[in-house]
């Protein structure tokens, strides 16, 4: 078992899931780090007495310094602090929740100091999959997906050849809130009901994400980039019932599944206990009283933030750091009622779009800076055309 880890984005809902696995298998929690909210960090600073944690802005530093000078820890700011809250020494594993973009950078920190990561933060792979895939293969770190899709396809390829034996990756989809929904239907929908979601209980970035399908559609990339297989050979299932978390189609045709009550805790525990399973606090399966399971074909038409992250994985390059980047700026206006649910995929598009028209944008991802350089080019272009 491992003594001490580190959780990024520990005020978060993956976040605290993780920090309640800590206590229950007993891990000492030696750095955390969130952007803003000090009163939950505070907390969680008194409960689980790490040595370092971090913030992003100095005025929030401040504060938490003035809260809890009774304590020893060190407070560190910005996304220097957050890359040195990644790669703390005396950790065996960080835990990287924090949402969107700004989980690239400590990622990149913390397979620099050799220390393995469990993943929840699936934009890392979705931006920046090919040169972080290659630097943990080359400092000799492992990826342990968090992600629960990616957790079951990594459950069900234990003890597998993927190369020689597999035929392709099933990721089950929910369907989110409007499964089944019209583009007609979509044009009226609100924020509330796009928050909620009929399986998980998550943050809302990713609870929009769910609502549009881009979530999968990241899904799929950070499934290519984590299996190293094409994006031919991942197929989206919707599942509505949320209790086959994925699965793999080997070449006799066998399918093995992993399913499990929903909830993000037995991914998280499994990127810890890996390659162990322990005792978890999740309820089991009872399958008789679920009684039966359905599955659908994805509608990629209504949903078109599948279509665009496909079209972007195919192209390559920095096209899927473009989408995200759009996608993070739409993801907010929508929340703040800037535009309509179905501006979100309009608003990609255009960006897509003009990345594809723009003569002088970087095109290889051969670099962190290149991709950074490209998010904030898009995200630049994405608020320009919302105004
Ligand atoms: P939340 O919004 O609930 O939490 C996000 C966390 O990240 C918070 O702790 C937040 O701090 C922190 N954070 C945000 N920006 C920064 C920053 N710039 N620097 C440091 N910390 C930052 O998100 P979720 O927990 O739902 O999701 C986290 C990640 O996990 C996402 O990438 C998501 O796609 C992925 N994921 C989540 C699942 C879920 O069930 N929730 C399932 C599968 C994947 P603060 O509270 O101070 O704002
Ligand atoms: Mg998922």
């Amino acid at each position: 078992m491992k003594k001490c880890i580190s959780i990024l984005g520990s005020t978060g809902s993956i976040g605290t899931q993780a920090l309640e696995i800590a206590e229950e298998l007993g891990i000492k929690v030696c750095a955390l780090a969130c952007k803003s909210n000090v009163s939950l960090l505070e907390e969680q600073i008194r409960r689980f007495k790490p040595e370092v944690v971090a913030v992003e802005s100095e005025n929030k530093a401040k504060l938490l310094r003035d809260n809890i000078k009774d304590l020893q820890v060190k407070i560190l700011t910005g996304k220097e602090g957050l890359c040195k809250a990644a790669s703390f020494g005396r950790s065996e594993m960080v835990i990287n929740a924090v949402v969107g973009v700004a989980g690239l950078l400590p990622t990149v920190c913390a397979i620099e100091n050799k220390i393995d990561v469990a993943l929840a933060n699936k934009e890392t792979l979705v931006v920046g999959g090919e040169l972080v895939m290659d630097l943990a293969k080359k400092n000799n770190v492992c990826i342990f997906p968090v992600d629960s899709e990616h957790s079951a396809i990594f459950q069900c390829l234990q003890g597998a050849n993927l190369k020689k034996e597999v035929r392709k990756l099933i990721l089950t989809a929910s369907g989110g809130p409007f499964f089944g929904k019209t583009k007609f239907e979509l044009e009226s929908v609100t924020k509330k009901q796009a928050l909620r979601h009929p399986s998980w209980d998550m943050g809302p970035k990713i609870t929009i994400d769910s609502a549009t399908m881009m979530n999968k559609g990241f899904e799929i990339i950070e499934a290519k980039w984590l299996f190293d297989v094409s994006p031919e050979d991942i197929e989206v299932l919707i599942h509505r019932e949320s209790i086959i978390h994925s699965m793999v189609e080997y070449k006799d045709h066998s399918v093995i599944a992993q399913l499990g009550t929903p909830s993000m805790k037995l991914p998280i525990q499994y990127a810890l206990t890996f390659p162990e399973r322990v005792k978890s606090s999740v309820q089991p399966l009872d399958l008789a009283r679920l009684g039966k399971l359905t599955f659908f074909k994805p509608d990629y038409e209504t949903f078109d933030c599948l279509k665009i992250c496909l079209e972007a994985i195919r192209l390559g390059g920095l096209y899927p750091a473009v989408v995200n980047a759009a996608n993070e700026v739409a993801v907010d206006l929508f929340f703040n009622d800037k535009i309509a649910f179905l501006d979100i995929s309009k608003l990609i598009r255009k960006v897509m779009n003009t990345y594809i028209g723009s003569k002088n944008a970087p095109r290889e991802a051969s670099s962190i800076d290149d991709i950074l350089e490209v998010d904030k080019l898009a995200r630049d272009w994405a608020s320009e055309f919302a105004k």
